[in-house]
């Protein structure tokens, strides 16, 4: 199980190539770094700034996850799932979130479903010894997973399914990215790099004005090295892969990426999916829709969207473009 732990901290871990000009080193910058959101985190700012902003972002990560947490029974994200179907009023943000999530939902014909949560919660992929549940227990699970369970009036949520419940987790580190980029904006910072567990968000250039160059992660690769990399500046680039969450047992790998249709992680010949486009919250949404989706239907979809590129990885390690991409 020694691998689990460290594909988590990888993950977090993987994304900028380092050695590139422009970029202080890490004691230059200033960096508030965390365990949040059940990952490793960071916001690097690279212009000089008062320590009270590191801390305007350590206050900011900590206001979400207490908001949008599904293991955090007073969030408002649980308070709506252990409500038993009755109503029960959120903040703006969350109704807001949720509406998001209800929208690519959709879009997927229920491939990606927001309402995963009575699936997700049957796997441990962080368990000292984890075991898979029962097909039966699972499918069971899936039966209560509908999004069209979700009734949304005003700020008051409630699900019509008394069992069924709201997972927030393909697209919440997406959401938060983009507000920490508006606080550092509305800071005055003007180049900075946040990473959410691989969800990373540049702020503006490097010091120089150049590029970031953001790694995509080899998958299964124990030493975290890239098998490619993308350039970005002012842009989102965010993976969902099989590699990120997972156990082995009995030869058989079992990934975070579900199957609303049998509770059990989605079977198709991709390693991951990995979205470039301006909004954080749009490359996290899109990259496990698209998992979910595989990689015909997948890719079709980023090549009908405008400013949003991709890079598939199949299980044969074949890395594929999207044909827009600007190698
Ligand atoms: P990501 O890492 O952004 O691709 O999101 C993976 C997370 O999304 C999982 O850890 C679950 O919390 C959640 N999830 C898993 N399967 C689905 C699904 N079919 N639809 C929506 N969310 C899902
Ligand atoms: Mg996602």
């Amino acid at each position: 199980m020694k691998y689990k732990k460290f594909t988590a901290l990888a993950t977090a871990a993987m994304l900028l190539m380092t050695g590139c000009s422009g970029l202080p080193k890490e004691r230059d910058s200033q960096t508030y770094t965390d365990t949040l959101f059940d990952t490793v985190i960071s916001v690097q700012i690279l212009d000089s700034v008062d320590e009270d902003v590191l801390k305007g972002c350590e206050t900011l990560c900590k206001k979400y996850d207490a908001m949008f947490s599904r293991t955090n029974e007073d969030s408002e994200i649980s308070r709506i799932n252990s409500a038993g179907g009755v109503p029960v009023e959120v903040s703006d943000e969350t109704v807001k979130l949720i509406k998001k999530g209800i929208y690519y939902s959709e879009l997927s014909g229920g491939a990606f479903d927001i309402t995963i949560a009575p699936v997700v919660n049957l796997w441990d992929f962080q368990a000292e010894d984890p075991v898979p549940p029962s097909p039966e227990d699972a499918a069971a699970a899936a039966g209560h997973v509908n999004y069209k369970n979700i009734v949304i009036s005003d700020n008051k949520v409630s699900l019509s399914d008394p069992e069924a419940g709201i997972d927030l987790g393909a697209i919440a580190k997406g959401y938060i990215a983009d507000r920490l980029k508006d606080y550092l904006e509305k800071q005055g910072v003007k180049h900075a790099l946040i990473n959410l567990g691989g969800n990373v968000l540049a702020l503006g250039t490097k010091l120089d004005g150049s590029d970031y160059n953001i790694g995509i992660q080899k998958p299964f690769d124990e030493s975290g090295n890239p098998v490619t990399s993308v350039r970005i500046s002012d842009q989102s680039v965010v993976t969902s892969g099989i590699y990120q969450r997972y156990f082995k047992k009995d030869g058989t790998i079992y990934h975070h990426i579900l199957d609303p249709a049998t509770g059990y992680p989605c079977k198709n010949n991709l390693y991951s999916v990995t979205i470039i486009t301006d909004s954080s919250l749009t490359a996290d949404a899109l990259s496990t829709t698209c998992f979910l989706l595989g990689y015909d239907r997948g890719m079709k979809l980023i090549d009908q969207l405008d400013n949003v590129d991709a890079v598939f990885i199949t299980d044969d390690n074949e890395i594929h473009y999207s044909s827009n991409f600007q190698k």
